[in-house]
C-alpha cells in the first residue's frame, strides 16, 4: 500500500492530465491527444486508488477491469458517428449508476458497522444527494437515449398536471432526503433505511419525468446537462468516500457540462426553462414569422457549375441535411475541385448546425477537411459580403435571416451565418420545407438565392461530375 503523500500526488498529476487534456479538446487539431491524456490521467487515478487500499478483491477488480475494457473497445468501434449522442447519453447514464452505488455501499456499510448512530447529518445528506443525482441521472439518460435512437417516441410527452406532478415527487425526493439525514423517524413503521430506499426509488422516478416531456430533438441539450450530472454525482460521491481526484474530476465534468449546456442555448437563442419546459416540438403548427412575396428560382447541377467556376471566394456552410444525406465526402470533393480551379474555400460551423454540438466537426473531420478550413460563425460573419458563392447543404434555421430581421419570427434573436449577404448563395435541400424549428425561411425567396432540389450527396456528385467533365 502507498502512502497518503505518494497518493495525494498521483492524484494532483491526474488532475492536471484532465485540465490540461480538456484544454486540448478546445481545438480541433489537438483534441485527439486531449482525448489521450484525459485517458491516461484517468488510467493513473485508477492505478493510484487501487493502490492505496489494502482491502482489494483483485478478482472482482480484474473481472470489472476485462468486462468494461471489453464492451468500451466493441462499442466504440461498431457505434456509427450518427450514433454517438446516444452512446454519450449511455455514458453519462452508466456514470449516474456508479456514483448511485457508491453511495448506496457505503450507507449499506455503515449499517452493516452498525455506524448509523453515529453518523453526522452531513455525511448522510452528502450520501443522499450522490444517491439522487445519480438516480436522476440514470433514469433521464436512459430515456434520452431511447428517445435518440427512435426506441422511445421522440415526440415530448405532455399531460395536464404534469408539472404538479413532478413538484410532489421532487417533494417527496426531498423530504425522504431530509428524514433519512437527520435521522427522523417522523412516520411510525418508516426509519433512516427505508427512507434511504424511497429516495433511490424516487429519484429513479424523477429522471423518467423530467426527460419525457423534451422532445427528441432537443435531447442533445438534454444530454449534455446530465453529463453535468453525472459530474456532480460523482464529485458528491468523492465526499462520500473521501476521494480527492473523483471530487476534481467530477467537478470537471459538472462544470464543462453546464458550459456546454449554455452555449448551445445561446446559440439556439433559448433559455434552459425553455428547452426543458416547453415541450418543443410536441406537434403545434410551424410557426412562419413574416409572409413571403416571391417565388424561389430553381438551379440544375448543371447551371450551377458555370456560377461556381468563375467563383473565387467559396464559403460552404453544413447543417442537418449534409449528415442525413452522409453528403461530407462529396462536399470534401468539390471544395477540393474548387480550389484547384483558383478558389478560396472555407467552412462556416454554427454551433447547433446539426443535432448535437460539433456535429459538422465530426463530419468534415471524418472526410478529411483540414481543421484550418473550419471557420467558426463569429470569424466568418464579418467577411460574408466578400464571398461569390455560398453554398448552403441541408443547412436551414442555422443561416435564417428571419432570426435577424423578422422580430416575429421565433427565431429573432438566434445568432445564424448570414450568407444571404454573399454574392450569390445556392441552397441544397430536398424542398421548402422548414428545419428543425419549423420556421420558414426568407432565404430561399432571396434574389442572389437558387435552390439546387435534391439530397444533398446526389447534387454534390452531379457538381463534382460537372467540375470533372
Ligand atoms: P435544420 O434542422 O434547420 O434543417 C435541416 C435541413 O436539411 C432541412 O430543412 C431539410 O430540408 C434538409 N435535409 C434533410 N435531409 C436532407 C437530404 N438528404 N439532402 C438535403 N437536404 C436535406 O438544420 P440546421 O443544421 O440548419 O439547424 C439545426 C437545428 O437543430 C437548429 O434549429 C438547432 O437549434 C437545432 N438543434 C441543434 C442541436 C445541436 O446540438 N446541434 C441540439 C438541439 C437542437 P428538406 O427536408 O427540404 O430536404
Amino acid at each position: 500500500m502507498m502512502g497518503a503523500d505518494a497518493i495525494n500526488l498521483l492524484y494532483i498529476v491526474s488532475a492536471m492530465l484532465f485540465v490540461f487534456g480538456l484544454k486540448m479538446l478546445s481545438k480541433a487539431a489537438t483534441a485527439r491527444k486531449g482525448n489521450l491524456l484525459s485517458a491516461v490521467g484517468m488510467l493513473l487515478a485508477i492505478i493510484t486508488a487501487l493502490l492505496s487500499d489494502n482491502v482489494i478483491h483483485w478478482p472482482w477488480i480484474l473481472v470489472g477491469l476485462a468486462a468494461g475494457t471489453v464492451i468500451g473497445a466493441a462499442a466504440a468501434r461498431l457505434v456509427a458517428m450518427t450514433a454517438m449522442p446516444e452512446m454519450v447519453a449511455l455514458f453519462n447514464g452508466f456514470g449516474g449508476v456508479a456514483s448511485l452505488l457508491v453511495g448506496w455501499s457505503e450507507f449499506q456499510r455503515m449499517v452493516s458497522a452498525g455506524e448509523l448512530v453515529s453518523t453526522s447529518w452531513g455525511s448522510l445528506l452528502i450520501i443522499g444527494v450522490t444517491v439522487l443525482i445519480g438516480g436522476v441521472t440514470f433514469t433521464g439518460s436512459l430515456v434520452a437515449w431511447g428517445k435518440l435512437s427512435g426506441t422511445l417516441g421522440s415526440k415530448p410527452v405532455l399531460y395536464g398536471g404534469q408539472r404538479v406532478v413532478n413538484g410532489i415527487i421532487l417533494l417527496i425526493v426531498l423530504g425522504a432526503l431530509a428524514l433519512m439525514a437527520f435521522q427522523l423517524n417522523l412516520i411510525p413503521g418508516l426509519g433512516t433505511y427505508s427512507f434511504f430506499l424511497i429516495l433511490g426509488a424516487v429519484s429513479l422516478i424523477l429522471g423518467i419525468l423530467v426527460v419525457i416531456p423534451i422532445g427528441g430533438g432537443d435531447m442533445p441539450v438534454v444530454i449534455s446537462l446530465l453529463n453535468s450530472y453525472s459530474g456532480m454525482a460523482a464529485c458528491a460521491a468523492g465526499f462520500v468516500i473521501s476521494n480527492n481526484v473523483l471530487i476534481v474530476s467530477g467537478a470537471l465534468v459538472g462544470s464543462s457540462g453546464i458550459i456546454l449546456t449554455n452555449i448551445m442555448c445561446k446559440a439556439m437563442n433559448r433559455s434552459l426553462s425553455n428547452v426543458l419546459f416547453s415541450g418543443f416540438g410536441a406537434g403545434t403548427p410551424a410557426k412562419k414569422g413574416a409572409g413571403f412575396t416571391g417565388e424561389a428560382k430553381p438551379i440544375s447541377a448543371e447551371d450551377a457549375f458555370p456560377i461556381l467556376e468563375a467563383a473565387s471566394n467559396v464559403l460552404v456552410v453544413p447543417g442537418y441535411g449534409m449528415a442525413v444525406a452522409q453528403a461530407q465526402h462529396a462536399v470534401r470533393e468539390l471544395a477540393g475541385l474548387l480550389e484547384e480551379n483558383g478558389a478560396e474555400v472555407n467552412f462556416g460551423i454554427h454551433p447547433v448546425a446539426g443535432r448535437m454540438p460539433g456535429h459538422m466537426n465530426v463530419l468534415l473531420a471524418e472526410a478529411n477537411v483540414p481543421y484550418e478550413q473550419l471557420r467558426e460563425m463569429d470569424d466568418v460573419n464579418p467577411s460574408l459580403d466578400t464571398v461569390d458563392v455560398a453554398l448552403v447543404i441541408g443547412a436551414n434555421d442555422v443561416v435564417n435571416p428571419a432570426a435577424r430581421m423578422d422580430e416575429g419570427s421565433p427565431l429573432y434573436g438566434m445568432p445564424v451565418i448570414e450568407v444571404d449577404r454573399a454574392r450569390t448563395v445556392i441552397v441544397f435541400k430536398r424542398s421548402l420545407n422548414p428545419g428543425f424549428a419549423g420556421v420558414d425561411n426568407p432565404l430561399f425567396f432571396g434574389d442572389n438565392t437558387r435552390m439546387l432540389f435534391g439530397d444533398a450527396k446526389a447534387s454534390m456528385q452531379a457538381l463534382v461530375s460537372e467540375f470533372k467533365g
